[in-house]
């Protein structure tokens, strides 16, 4: 039997744990998970090490457009992980800096940028069941997703996260630069003019600031099974 495309849209503010809730439900449901953010960083790193972005930020749009179209951005799924690529080079790692962080906003921001991200998102998700996170999956890369969640936490324990994300990874961050940062985007990325930032009329929220992962599990257990039915369920066993 033919599995039904169904597609799951994801969109909050930066550092609400979209993609850390994303990967467990498609681990729980077998979907395959796309991050969007990911896409938009893979730009910007390229824009950065090809001297697109001066040191005061002003971007050079007239060069990014000139390649853009012959970026060679993919996902590529290795030990049940999707990881971005940009040609042959796994690039996950050299995205996730405070560097990239603090440029990608004004680079989504550029209407070309987004137009040629909405596209390969687009192809990706050919087929299957597939969960999407970023900013505007339910409003505009699939308005018609069968299932849109919008998720929101508290500034400072977004923050909190963030921090100890980076710190994890051996990134030495500052608490304040962090905090900064997530601010920024947020204010960027809810006024742009192409694609803001918005909940979707028809999205589920789920405020996760004192949510542990397990809690959030059990409330999209009850949302999918609810609008979906026949999806199987997941053990909860953990
Ligand atoms: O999700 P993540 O924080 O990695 O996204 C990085 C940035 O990419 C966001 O701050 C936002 O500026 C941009 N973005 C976007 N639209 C999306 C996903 C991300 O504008 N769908």
């Amino acid at each position: 039997m033919k599995v039904p495309d169904i597609i799951i849209a994801v969109d909050g503010y930066s550092s609400t744990g979209k993609s850390t809730f994303a990967k467990m439900v498609a681990r729980e449901f077998s979907f395959l998970y796309l991050d969007s953010g990911a896409m938009y960083r893979g730009v910007t790193l390229h824009a950065m090490e090809n001297g697109m972005i001066a040191p005061d930020g002003t971007i050079d749009e007239a060069a990014l457009s000139a390649v853009i179209e012959d970026l060679d951005l993919h996902f590529s799924r290795e030990d049940g992980q999707t990881k971005l690529m940009l040609g042959g080079r796994c690039i996950e790692e050299d995205i996730r800096t405070l560097a990239v962080s603090s440029h990608v906003s004004p680079v989504s921001a550029i209407p070309f940028v987004r137009a040629y991200v909405d596209r390969r998102l687009r192809a990706f998700s050919e087929g299957g069941r597939v969960i999407m996170d970023g900013r505007d999956i339910g409003t505009t890369v699939f308005p018609n997703a069968e299932l849109k969640i919008f998720m929101v936490a508290d500034t400072q324990v977004r923050a909190r996260r963030r921090f100890d994300e980076m710190a994890a990874k051996g990134q030495d961050p500052v608490f304040e630069e962090v905090l900064h940062n997530l601010e920024e985007r947020d204010y960027i990325d809810s006024h742009r003019e192409t694609s803001p930032l918005r909940c979707p009329e028809d999205a589920f929220i789920m405020d996760n600031t004192h949510m542990t992962l397990h809690e959030e599990l059990v409330w999209v257990l009850g949302v999918i099974q609810g609008k979906f039915g026949l999806l199987e369920a997941p053990s909860l066993t953990w």
